[in-house]
């Protein structure tokens, strides 16, 4: 199956997710429209661009490290006692589903999509800064042992980390196959791609969904209306509100995290990116002047703006993992917000109850791996027919209806 002539598509969200959707729906012949209200993007740039699908998605964490995290905090884990009165049935469901965190089918989602990055980056000549090889890191050599066999990683020792630029660290893991990209480069690589192969983007604009009887009947956007014959929510962090319409509500909530970028100076500060495991530190050096880390999990709202302490704590943890740190420039600073659900499996697929609805969404900390999967999902879908992914059941979006 595929579009019969003239068939629309509006896509709420120009993240990284409404983006491939975009991208796929564009190539099977359908004239996609997208709306946003931010112009230039911002958790889908301000990430640490890791397409890792072996690492877990989200912090595994029990009554006490909630308990902890909303009071002292739990070094990048902060969880504002705000945010749990607000979300209580999120948290309880999270503690429900803490031993899955993502599970095998999420892994191979994940590594089907590093795939379709590949086809995706030779085929659109897309220079993403791409880098294969990347490492999860550890304090103590005998976790990094053990989790090795877990995750089917290749075990390195401190000796070969100081080579790579690190220090203070027991042990790691190298996933050989696994791939560190510039997410500012994919994101804005992506959208003017989408803008040459004809979809139009209103950004800058609001977006609400007016619905009728079992569907939507159009956008409200600025003072447009928009009509399209399928709609997707990709929404992001902000799918609850944007579904509110609706009446379903797919349980995503933002965790905050923080982006610095700094120059090098041309040096090579490090040799391979890597999450650094004791603090959920990432770092990725792009080119020969460009290193990105980031951090934090933070449940506490869509505010943007971190304390001082915050970034002293990020800068603490670079100087003391990161041999060359006192080379780095810091050039910039964001934040983003992953769209986490309670059991950390994205929502993909129809919103119980519409005909012509969808949602992209919930991809938590592994939403850029996920996209290129997410957005053909979705396109199998728009074309009426089952999804050629195995997997893709457990992302339903009627576990939450
Ligand atoms: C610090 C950090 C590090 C991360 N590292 C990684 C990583 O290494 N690897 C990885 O795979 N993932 C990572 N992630 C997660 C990843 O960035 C996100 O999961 C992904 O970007 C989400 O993309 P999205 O398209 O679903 O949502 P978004 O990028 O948030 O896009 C949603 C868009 O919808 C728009 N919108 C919502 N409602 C409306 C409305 N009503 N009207 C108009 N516009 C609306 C918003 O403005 C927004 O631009 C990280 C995230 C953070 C914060």
């Amino acid at each position: 199956m595929g579009p019969e002539r003239g068939s629309s598509v509006a896509i709420i969200g120009c993240g990284i997710n409404g983006l491939f959707c975009a991208y796929y729906l564009l190539k099977e012949g359908y004239s996609v429209t997208i709306i946003d209200r931010n112009k230039h993007g911002v958790t889908s740039k301000n990430n640490a661009g890791l397409l890792t699908p072996s690492l877990p998605s989200a912090p595994e964490m029990g009554y006490a490290d909630i308990a902890k995290a909303s009071t002292v905090g739990l070094g990048a884990v902060y969880i504002s006692p705000s945010q749990i009165l607000r979300n209580i049935s999120w948290f309880m469901s999270a503690l429900k589903h803490r031993k899955e965190r993502g599970g095998k089918a999420l892994m191979s989602l994940g590594s089907r999509s590093v795939e379709l990055y590949g086809q995706f980056l030779r085929k659109e000549h897309m220079d993403a800064d791409v880098i294969r090889g990347v490492g999860a890191f550890y304090e103590s050599e005998d976790d990094a042992r053990t989790l090795a066999e877990e995750y089917d990683g290749r075990f390195i020792g401190s000796s070969d980390l100081s080579g790579m630029g690190y220090t203070n660290l027991g042990g790691g893991i190298m996933f050989d196959k696994e791939l560190s990209i510039n997410s500012m480069k994919l994101f804005d690589g992506l959208r003017s791609r989408v803008r040459k192969l004809g979809a139009r983007l209103l950004l800058g604009t609001e977006a609400e969904l007016i619905c009728g009887n079992g569907s939507v009947e159009h956008i409200i956007s600025g003072s447009e209306k928009v009509t399209a014959d399928t709609y997707i929510a990709a929404g992001g962090s902000w799918s609850n509100d944007l579904l509110k319409p609706t009446g379903y509500n797919p349980m995503i909530i933002p965790a905050r995290g923080l982006v610095l970028l700094f120059s090098t100076g041309k040096q090579r500060i490090i040799s391979a990116p890597a999450l650094l495991e004791p603090e959920g530190v990432a770092v990725a050096q792009h080119s020969d002047n460009l290193f990105r880390a980031t951090s934090f999990f933070e449940f506490k709202g869509t505010k943007s703006e971190f304390s001082e302490g915050r970034k002293r704590w990020l800068l603490d943890m670079l100087e003391s993992h990161i041999i060359k740190y006192s080379r780095l420039k810091q050039i910039y600073e964001g934040s983003g917000f992953r769209p986490c659900t309670p059991d950390q499996m994205p929502v993909v697929g129809r919103v119980p109850g519409y005909s012509n609805l969808l949602i992209a969404g919930g991809q938590c900390r592994v939403g850029v791996t996920l996209a290129p999967i997410t957005g053909k999902i979705i396109t199998d879908m728009v074309n009426g027919a089952k999804p050629k992914v195995p997997g893709f059941e457990y992302l339903s979006p009627a576990r939450f209806s």
